[in-house]
């Protein structure tokens, strides 16, 4: 009879906590279309179980609130339209997840763990004395946490014990959520003034291109120091448009200015987990193997054959890249 009772206790005990379980989502997006990563910080989400909701602040957002209320399981999408988030900045979106946190109550609080992400997450977390989790790649159960450390030489599995848990997630790590099955109402979320003095909005620039971006590409060609100039990923262009492949950098490349810094990928750059990820003439320093050593397949073209790349890749072609390119290139 004890036990009997112990146990429908337990149950009721248990299915009280994942009631109790919510997790907030901050949509990244442009208003007209999501960010990929903010499918995966949906995926994300589901793995710790409870109520989802997803935030999404911009000006004239509703094309990505109606893409989002798509998706399946959402309890709410909360929208706050205000002229204080053009430009996303993190002071003014702050402000606002507070806000929506003090109405809500919820347990978790998810973002990507992208330059959004990382500038928003430490400032809310601090905001909510709760220490942030970030670069999560795993989740075990709703407060124990699998993330990489030290560049990703490490993998640390944690418990996290703050009431609110506050996570950016790595977006190769969680498959992206498919935004079907659902028609989440949407609310609008806490209203107030968001203007900052800490920051005003006053442009940008973004780079266009007609290639598949970086973070999200099946296929990417990187190029590195060896390129020896920006006119040289020429090369690289020719042969990612054959395979329909985004094109990265390593930060020396980057740093000796043969190319832009969002095309940079590592610790401080893009992380990328594609399909096929070819590297040339590229080293392998551990700082650009953090950004793609989850790769499915690594090929690296590197005329030196004791370069560390060699030690990570499924084919390595020892080779000068000024001859193999163009003959890859000209032979797909
Ligand atoms: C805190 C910190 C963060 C960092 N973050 C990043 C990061 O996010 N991303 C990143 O990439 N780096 C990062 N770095 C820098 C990193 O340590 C390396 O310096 C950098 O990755 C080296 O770039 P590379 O391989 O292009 O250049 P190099 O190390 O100079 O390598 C060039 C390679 O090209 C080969 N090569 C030269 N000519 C040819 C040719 N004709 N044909 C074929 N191969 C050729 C050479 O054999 C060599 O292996 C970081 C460093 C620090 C300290």
């Amino acid at each position: 009879m004890f036990s009997k009772c112990s146990r429908q206790f337990t149950v009721q005990f248990s299915n009280q906590i994942k009631r109790l379980q919510s997790t907030l989502v901050i949509a990244e997006h442009n208003n007209e279309s999501l960010t990929p990563i903010t499918q995966n910080a949906l995926a994300a989400a589901k793995k710790l179980g409870g109520d989802i909701t997803v935030l999404v602040a911009g000006t004239k957002c509703g094309p990505a609130v109606e893409k989002l209320a798509k998706a399946n399981g959402l309890k709410r999408v909360l929208v706050a339209e205000n002229d204080a988030f053009k430009g996303f900045t993190a002071e003014s979106l702050t402000t606002l997840v507070l806000a929506t946190q003090k109405q809500f109550n919820f347990t978790h609080i998810v973002a990507g763990a992208t330059a959004f992400g990382k500038a928003l997450l430490p400032r809310v977390a601090a905001k909510l004395d709760s220490s942030p989790v970030t670069d999560v790649i795993g989740i075990k159960s709703a407060d124990t946490f699998v993330r990489s450390i030290y560049a990703g030489n490490a993998i640390q599995t944690l418990v996290a014990k703050d009431p609110v848990k506050v996570l950016s997630v790595r977006g190769t790590s969680f498959e992206a959520d498919n935004l079907e099955g659902g028609s989440a109402a949407s609310e609008p979320a806490p209203a107030g003034s968001y203007a900052t003095d800490l920051t005003s909005f006053v442009g940008q620039e973004l780079s266009k291109s007609d290639r598949p971006e970086l973070t999200s590409a099946n296929v990417v060609v990187s190029g590195g120091r060896g390129l020896k100039s920006g006119d040289n990923f020429k090369l690289l262009y020719d042969l990612a448009d054959k395979l329909n492949a985004a094109v990265g950098a390593s930060r020396a490349a980057v740093d000796a200015g043969y190319v832009p810094n969002d095309m940079q990928v590592g610790q401080t750059g893009k992380i990328v987990a594609p399909d096929l990820y070819i590297a040339v003439g590229i080293s392998g320093a551990i700082q650009h193997l953090a950004g793609m050593k989850d790769s499915k397949t690594i090929v690296a073209i590197n005329k030196d054959p004791e370069a560390p790349i060699f030690q990570v890749s499924d084919y390595g072609l020892v080779a000068d890249l000024f001859k193999a390119v163009p003959e890859l290139t000209g032979k797909l």
